[in-house]
């Protein structure tokens, strides 16, 4: 039996995990529930079972029986602070917060792998470690989980992740090598001027004039600096200034996002950045403050493992669409991971617009095709039991 069929005789166990976790979301750092029912599972399972990394993460380790790599699995678990309006039979119970981007899912999928490795225990080569973490939507969970110790003890040859991906129907897979999600900055942008009366604007500095000023020539990073054969976004989606008709603000705050795949794009878009900011304000006779937030590196797919994986998709999921060039400008904060590990991060798709599941992620009426779930599963725990990662060191 193939480990796709074993994963879908677990289908009502796996859909199970998944609603119960989509009725019940989290925020980051607050995943006390998930990751209670996840350290129960690992532990029913057979594994040894870490938890409290992070707060909220749990890590399940097992030893083979054979010797081999150790691979890490990671598993994202937070859900976000939007209103469910999917109208599922399933949906969130707790008002405001809903799984919008499909982490659900993904924990559902990691405790999959886990039941389908213990079935195979004795195939196993090497270590595997799943690792259940909190807090991906922009909170920094990858890092905390990377300081709590993930890294160590074994430290991991090779690390594998997964995103269900509502941009692409089911049956779509991803395996790039190279840059895959970008890499993400936010910024604060506080323009100070001199506050005054409307009427009387020669006797102020409009800090709302130098601001629209900023934003206009803001937009020529892309359009002029970047090399239009490479890629970037500078997004201003916050702006605030000003309490009525006939006042200048004394200052105007503005907020938004970097986003780039090369370093030395990004490199490129943050001294423009601050060049175009601080040089536009100085001409129109304002301060500029600038607070810049790095986010997320670019997630960055090791060739080697990425191939390997690839081979994996072609003879497990052969009826696969399986896509090796693409690039998204959303960030994942697995990219932490994928610095000091090779390894690779796959989308899966996930969309089904016969069924109305083809909202974006983080859309209120998110959802996505729970066939996607076994298949993921499936290729995780077969690139274990194939030892993906042998061979690696020699490489
Ligand atoms: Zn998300
Ligand atoms: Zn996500």
């Amino acid at each position: 039996m193939s480990l796709y069929q074993e994963a879908l005789d677990l289908f009502d166990l796996t859909v199970d995990f998944r609603r119960d976790f989509h009725r019940h979301p989290e925020l980051g750092f607050n995943e006390v529930r998930t990751s209670r029912i996840v350290a129960d599972e690992l532990s029913r399972l057979g594994y040894e079972v870490q938890t409290g990394l992070a707060k909220t993460g749990v890590v399940g380790l097992i030893q083979g029986e054979q010797p081999g790599p150790v691979a890490l699995l990671r598993f994202d678990m937070d859900a976000l602070p939007v209103q469910e309006d999917t109208g599922a039979e399933y949906a969130s119970e707790t008002p405001g917060l809903m799984h919008a981007c499909g982490h659900d899912g993904h924990v559902a999928i990691g405790l999959t792998v886990a039941n389908l490795l213990m079935r195979h225990r004795e195939a196993i080569k090497g270590t595997v470690k799943l690792v259940f973490q909190p807090a991906e939507e922009g909170m920094g969970g990858a890092a905390k989980m990377i300081e709590a110790g993930i890294l160590k003890d074994p430290a991991p040859d090779f690390a594998l992740g997964v995103h269900v991906w509502n941009e692409r129907p089911v049956g779509w897979v991803c395996a790039v090598p190279g840059p895959v999600m970008a890499g993400a900055e936010i910024f604060k942008i506080k323009i100070t001027g001199r506050g005054g009366h409307g009427a009387v604007p020669h006797q102020a500095v409009d800090p709302v004039a130098a601001s629209a000023q900023i934003i206009t020539a803001l937009q020529t990073i892309v359009s002029r600096n970047v090399s239009p054969l490479q890629s970037g976004v500078v997004s201003i989606t916050q702006i605030h200034g000003g309490e009525t008709f006939n006042v200048i603000p004394q200052a105007v705050e503005m907020a938004g996002t970097i986003r780039t795949f090369e370093p030395e794009v990004r490199k490129l878009v943050l001294e423009r950045f601050n060049q175009v900011v601080q040089g536009v304000a100085e001409a129109m006779g304002c301060q500029a403050e600038i607070t810049m937030q790095d986010l997320t590196p670019a997630t960055i797919n090791d060739r080697w493992v990425t191939e390997r994986m690839q081979e994996r998709i072609r003879k497990d999921w052969p009826e696969a669409e399986l896509v090796t060039q693409y690039q998204t400008m959303g960030s994942e904060d697995m990219s932490l991971i994928l610095n000091a590990v090779p390894g690779c991060f796959l989308l899966v798709g996930s969309m089904n617009a016969e069924r109305n599941l083809n909202y974006a992620h983080h859309h209120p009426r998110f959802d996505f095709d729970e066939q996607v779930l076994p298949h993921a599963a499936a290729l995780l725990a077969s690139a274990v039991l194939e030892g993906l990662g042998e061979g690696q060191k020699k490489k």
